[in-house]
């Protein structure tokens, strides 16, 4: 039994491919994840660092509380199971099960005792004498988890192993694999290329494409709020319509304007946190609906579509259609207006039938055109409000505030403008008010829908905070962005700064050792770092890490000035970026300008910065990674 941790894991193989990028979970004891996504997406090749068979590039691996990335396969209490049984062929089935214990030296009753324990949890008790060639797949393919299961390991790592059985075989096997991890107790983690297999077995799903994890989720919020596209489309069978749509919005309901000029409408509560510049009727969005999600009718509800296919599932059937253009012509050759439904009674749905797709309004999607983002994401990124300067003062939410000097700087002439506030700059205080109309938990926060005119403001609040109150709250001006005309006039502060530096190493003896000590250099400004951190940032680079130019990056709030004689950075301040009540120094260092957070009466010229070393972390600038 053995909770898992991945942090910043990255592999990069030897030919400079990027197989794996940023892999990050903490993994529960006793839970059981799995890995998909289609082939060459990075599974594997993940499944193979935790096992140990494939050295991690960057990142963490711990399992406990223990740093395993360094760890033989053997001492990491893990086993695999492959898709090739890898069974040895000469050996009995009783035999091929001992084989590991006995290699371990374990005496052998205790073999026994784990071996006739583990055959009969798999029910191949009567099969222990055969040769494997005498035994069906799914046999064993039992065998070889068998052989897994008498090591009673932390962790059960699973490479499509059920890939080589047919479609029958492989839905039994299933469900015994699954009720094995019940019965166990044990971590499982599954990788596989099959979303059926993911949805039914995991607890947690690891959606990945092309190294790159693109949703971590339960199967249902995986099916009911797919993050972006490819999740959407990946997830479900058959797969998620897709539509290129206009979002029109009147009053309290969305018009879905598909090309051809064919409309539905959705209830904008449905909707809401769709950013209102979708819903304008001019951008291109991609909205999905998933072929159950959708009735079919003949009275004219929603998209006119004609019959190209009808299959007969016994409980239900799936009708195939194309849309019709915007002349209302059905083309058989248009490859984007094909349309799936699954239908329970299809009785009198035909081949060459005119019909129409009526979407279930609660169970839509909306895409962003490029990013394939979802646009209803759980916590909506941003709010845009509309502001106007009037000299030292703004008029927001109808209230009538300090304009910060920074903004009117970045404002010149303009005093209309859009204020872009992320629901997490949104903070109690005495600015602004308005009424709660709704408070929804996601995940382990509170996200308040602030009413504001005809649409929300978006906030994360307290728990204390309840519909139906009145909601005091300010900005931090400093974490938003300013609009003027939809053109970004200033940028909001990050939590990072970024500095570029170099990395070294001195050999000091200390009570006759020799011992190394490494160095992150930034301009005149050398910071002894842990000798982890060096040790990590040498296995990664080799000796060229001596050569190399690293990307610093420490969280702002970090920065500080240095002490009367400590080492710092020394920089000169340009000049002072006032937020109202949170001042900036724009500071130029070593040839790089970056801003640190200072005291309102600060007001020196020269600055000397410092921060511990344990606040920064290490980023290559030859590949786009994060090495600690
Ligand atoms: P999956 O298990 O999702 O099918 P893998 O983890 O096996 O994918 O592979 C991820 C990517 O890494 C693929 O593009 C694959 O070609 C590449 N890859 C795998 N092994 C190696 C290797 N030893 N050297 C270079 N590239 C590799």
């Amino acid at each position: 039994m053995a909770n898992l941790k991945l942090s910043h894991i990255y592999k990069v193989y030897d030919n400079g491919h990027k197989a794996v990028n940023d892999f990050s979970i903490d993994i529960a004891d006793r839970e059981f994840i799995v890995f998909v996504g289609p082939s060459g997406c990075g599974k594997s090749t993940t499944l193979r660092m935790i096992a140990g068979l494939e050295t991690i590039t960057a990142g963490d691996l711990l399992i406990g509380d223990t740093l395993v990335n360094d760890m033989e396969p053997k001492d990491r209490d893990i086993a695999m199971v492959f898709q090739s049984y890898a069974l040895y062929p000469h050996m009995t089935v009783y035999e091929n099960m001992a084989f590991g214990l006995r290699n371990r030296k374990m005496p052998e009753k205790e073999i026994k005792e784990r071996v006739m324990k583990a055959a009969k949890i798999l029910d191949i008790e009567d099969y222990l004498d055969r040769k494997p060639k005498a035994m069906s797949g799914g046999q064993r393919q039992r065998v070889a988890l068998g052989r897994a299961l008498v090591r009673d390991p932390k962790v059960f790592l699973l490479d499509e192993p059920l890939s080589n059985l047919d479609a029958k075989l492989r839905a039994a096997m299933r469900t015994e694999i699954a009720a094995l991890h019940k019965s166990l107790n044990t971590t499982f983690i599954y990788v596989t290329h099959d979303q059926v297999e993911a949805m039914t077995m995991g607890t947690r799903i690891v959606v990945m494409k092309l190294g790159y994890v693109q949703q971590i989720d339960t199967p249902m919020n995986l099916y009911n709020e797919p993050y972006n596209k490819f999740v959407a489309g990946f997830i479900g069978t058959p797969q998620m319509n897709f539509f290129d749509v206009k979002l029109q919005r009147e009053g309290d309901k969305v018009t879905v304007i598909f090309a051809n000029g064919d409309k539905v409408s959705v209830p904008y509560e449905n909707v809401s946190k769709i950013h209102n510049r979708y819903l304008n009727g001019d951008v291109q969005v991609t909205f999905g609906i998933r072929p159950e999600h959708i009735m079919v009718n003949k009275e004219g509800r929603g998209m006119k579509f004609v019959v190209t296919n009808v299959e007969h599932l016994g409980n239900g059937s799936i009708v195939y259609g194309k849309l019709g253009d915007h002349l209302g012509e059905f083309s058989m050759k248009d490859e984007g207006n094909s349309i799936i439904v699954n239908v329970v009674d299809c009785k009198d749905i035909n081949v060459g039938d005119i019909v129409y797709a009526e979407p279930n309004p609660n169970k839509v999607h909306f895409f962003d055109a490029e990013t394939e983002v979802t646009l209803m994401n759980k916590i909506p990124e941003y709010n845009t409000i509309r502001a106007k300067a009037n000299g030292d003062r703004m008029t927001v939410l109808n209230a009538n505030v300090l304009l910060p000097e920074a903004f009117k700087k970045a404002l010149g002439n303009a005093d209309c403008f859009d204020l872009v506030v992320p629901p997490h700059a949104i903070v109690a205080g005495n600015d602004f008010q308005l009424k709660v109309a709704r408070i929804e938990n996601v995940d382990d926060k509170h996200l308040a829908y602030l009413q504001n005119g005809d649409s929300y403001l978006f906030a994360l609040v307290d728990e204390s905070v309840q519909a139906g109150d009145t909601y005091h709250f300010s900005f931090e001006n400093e974490k938003l962005n300013l609009n003027v005309d939809d053109q970004e006039v200033l940028k909001a502060i990050d939590d990072e700064v970024s500095l570029m530096g170099t990395f070294s190493k001195k050999e000091l003896k200390e009570n006759h050792d020799r011992v190394l000590h490494f160095f992150y250099n930034i301009g005149n400004y050398t910071l002894e770092t842990a000798p982890e951190q060096g040790y990590k940032i040498n296995s990664i680079d080799g000796d060229n890490c001596y050569k190399y130019t690293y990307r610093y990056a420490i969280n702002r709030n970090a920065i500080r000035l240095a002490e009367e004689g400590e080492a710092g950075l020394d920089g000169r301040v340009v000049e002072f970026c006032e937020y109202g009540n949170i001042r900036f120094a724009k500071v130029e260092a070593d040839g790089q300008e970056f801003l640190i957070k200072v005291d309102p009466a600060f007001d020196s010229e020269m600055v000397r910065i410092a921060m511990d070393s344990k606040d920064v972390s290490v980023y290559s600038t030859r590949i786009d990674m994060k090495i600690c």
